[in-house]
């Protein structure tokens, strides 16, 4: 066995921690009764469902608030926690470029160096991708946030 295919016991508990910590206390966990942009995002294949709300301020495009609520797998839970805590205060072209490094970071074979850094600590979701299954639970909320930025109101993996 080559040392790349030993896993890394800190890695693989820190994103257990993590992800088991954003499930339990899920950050931004309110809907948003003066929310400006919203979407309803199901993932079928697992019953992942959840409402995003952002309060989007028209002046600086900055996303000023931002809630979920619903349910789902500790997965898309923890991922819809830590994108709410990574969106907030953003403009919104960030919010997108953050949201396409993301979504890279899961689907792409090949990630490169400039994707692992807009990523940030998201980059511990590369995990999932062991998973596939498991991927449209981890993406959903950023597929919602896409929908929800375009103005549509509804959002639905393919299975
Ligand atoms: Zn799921």
């Amino acid at each position: 066995m080559s040392p790349s295919n030993i896993p890394e016991p800190q890695l693989d508990s820190l994103y257990q921690e993590v992800i088991l910590d954003h499930n339990r206390r899920p950050r931004n966990f309110k809907s948003l009764p003066n929310a400006t942009q919203y979407c309803h995002g199901l993932n079928p294949l697992c019953g992942d469902e959840y409402h995003l709300y952002l309060v989007v301020d028209p002046t600086n495009q900055k996303i000023t608030d931002v809630g979920f609520q619903g349910q789902g797998c500790a997965i898309s839970k923890a991922s819809a926690s830590m994108m709410t805590t990574e969106i907030k205060g953003k403009p919104i072209f960030q919010a997108t470029q953050l949201k396409d490094a993301f979504i890279e970071l899961l689907t792409k074979d090949e990630v490169t160096e400039e994707t692992h850094s807009k990523v940030g600590n998201l980059n511990l979701f590369e995990g999932v991708k062991e998973f596939p299954i498991r991927v449209k639970c981890a993406t959903l909320a950023w597929h919602a946030l896409a929908d929800a930025l375009k103005g549509i109101s509804h959002h639905e993996e393919k299975p």
